[in-house]
């Protein structure tokens, strides 16, 4: 049983969602304001936040913001509009996924199971020594379970950050800052190639698993396998 804290302010909202989660057997608090979840985040952090960004007093990206200073616990960010998506992944603001209003309950509820799985393995991948991707800084090499991958300094950099943050979905922007720190005037398309690239790389060397998950019109996301 997992402890969530639900944060919105829509009282009906706020309500499906403690009946859902309950009903899949975890424990919910709710919130309705950005400051009250703030310090509730800060002074016992849940397992998991669901966390409207419209609220009022302390909207949710600022809430995010001040969390990831001090917890690093998953958050699930709740959006009405798709055009936020992008900036709360292109910023880098530590969300760890994202649902779309309107939702279903259903839906939310896979999610979470989904980003609490995710946070189990990182936790039990924090005891072990190294996961599966190796990456020598200093010469620019990397491996995949010990395989030579053989990268290009941007397919190097694309994995280095997006394996830091396995299932953290990094939009194209963001994706295309990582790979030209040099300004140069390229289109986000080019993050497409190399991103292609990339994956037929991690393909060859382990092909048992798709590393990079493609998320419709948003961006990519390095995938560790679950077990
Ligand atoms: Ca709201």
């Amino acid at each position: 049983m997992s402890r969530i804290l639900i944060v919105e302010d829509e009282a009906d909202i706020a309500s499906v969602l403690q009946d859902y989660l309950r009903h899949a057997g975890h424990e919910t608090e709710h919130v309705a304001d950005g400051r009250t979840a703030l310090a509730r985040m800060l002074e016992a952090p849940p397992d998991l936040s669901l966390l409207d960004i419209m609220l009022p007093g302390l909207d949710g990206l600022s809430v995010l913001r001040q969390a990831r200073v001090h917890t690093h616990h998953p958050i699930i960010m709740l959006t009405a509009r798709i055009e936020e998506v992008d900036r709360l992944l292109g910023l880098e603001l530590g969300a760890d996924d994202y649902v779309c209003k309107p939702f279903s309950p259903r839906e939310v509820v896979a999610r979470v199971r989904a980003v609490l799985r995710r946070a189990e393995g990182l936790a039990a991948a924090a005891g072990k020594a190294e996961g599966p991707v190796v990456l020598d800084e200093a010469h620019w090499r990397a491996t995949l379970g010990g395989v030579p991958l053989n990268l290009t300094r941007r397919e190097f950099r694309l994995l280095q950050a997006m394996s830091r943050h396995p299932g953290r979905i990094f939009s194209r922007a963001r994706l295309l800052e990582l790979a030209y720190d040099d300004d140069a005037d390229v289109s986000e398309r080019a993050v497409d190639s190399h991103i292609k690239n990339l994956r037929r790389k991690l393909s060859a060397a382990d092909p048992s698993h798709d590393w990079i998950r493609s998320v419709y019109g948003v961006g990519f996301a390095f995938e560790t396998p679950l077990d």
